[in-house]
């Protein structure tokens, strides 16, 4: 071989090197973007799909609770009352309080917060009913609604099998949590939320859809997911133009599911580019 030749041979090898380096590369850098994507797309999968695979079960540890509220935290319940919130007709609070928490009252309807709230990041603690009664969507099933129309699912998914979409920290019949952290009933649990609204313009059009983060008993189970729009039962209906600032709501799904130590952190964009 001429060296010449060699030369070329040898920038040949080496540009082959490369490009099969590339190749490797571009093709890693897309299963990285690929699988978050197939695990949690809401637009694979119908809504409330029976066979959707289920989240895994992951022990969330023993995880200290109460967290205590941080010192620039609005308190919404602090064991004693329902002052901060009511009835969605403007009546006062019906669910019951004892010791320190408060219970669904089946059948008086969700309860809503007086104030309304920008994007937040919200801590609620919760308790399903135990002993344990019924199954599927029927056990221990209530619900936080960011502004009113955004449900993080709240349901006993303890050993509990239902439509992934529609089971503990889900947003409801969108995305299914990306694992099942959840506790026993009887147990208290908490779901550390991050919430940033939908903006819209002059004309109602969205220029920003909602995103929601949540930790439930510490752990990630949504990350940063992009709303479709509001949540619905078997209905994914799309945005329509809402203020900012609106209250939070919490679902009467006719189970005396328990809550305490609510509190909400505001971010006002103001507060982010400081
Ligand atoms: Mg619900």
């Amino acid at each position: 071989m001429t060296s010449d030749a060699s030369t070329v041979t040898a920038s040949l090898e080496w540009y082959m090197r490369k490009l099969a380096d590339r190749v490797l590369t571009l093709a890693a850098v897309s299963l990285a973007v690929a699988s978050p994507l197939t695990a949690q797309s809401s637009r694979d999968w119908p809504i409330h799909a029976p066979d959707r695979p289920q989240p895994r079960v992951v022990d969330a540890g023993a995880g200290a609770l109460p967290v205590p509220p941080p010192g620039d935290a609005i308190v919404l319940f602090d064991g004693r009352d329902l002052s901060r919130w009511m009835q969605g007709d403007g009546a006062p609070a019906k669910w019951i309080v004892r010791d320190g928490y408060f219970e669904v009252r089946p059948g008086s309807g969700g309860i809503v917060t007086r104030d309304s709230f920008p994007d937040a990041q919200v801590h609620i603690e919760w308790m399903s009913p135990d002993p344990a009664k019924g199954t599927g969507q029927n056990r221990g099933n209530s619900g936080v609604f960011l502004m009113g129309r955004y449900e993080v699912q709240v349901l006993d998914s303890y050993g509990n099998a239902t439509y992934p979409d529609g089971q503990a920290a889900a947003i409801y019949g969108q995305f299914p949590p990306l694992v099942n952290a959840s506790r026993p009933p009887g147990s208290w649990q908490s779901y550390d939320i991050t919430f940033h609204g939908p903006r819209f313009d002059s004309s109602g059009r969205v220029t920003r859809p909602a995103t929601i983060s949540v930790l439930h008993n510490g752990v990630l189970v949504q990350d940063h997911v992009t709303l479709t729009g509001p949540t619905g039962h078997y209905a994914r209906p799309p945005y329509e133009a809402h203020p900012e600032r609106l209250p939070i709501s919490l679902q009467d799904h006719a189970h005396p599911v328990r809550f305490r130590n609510v509190w909400i952190r505001p971010l006002a964009e103001d507060d982010l580019r400081r």
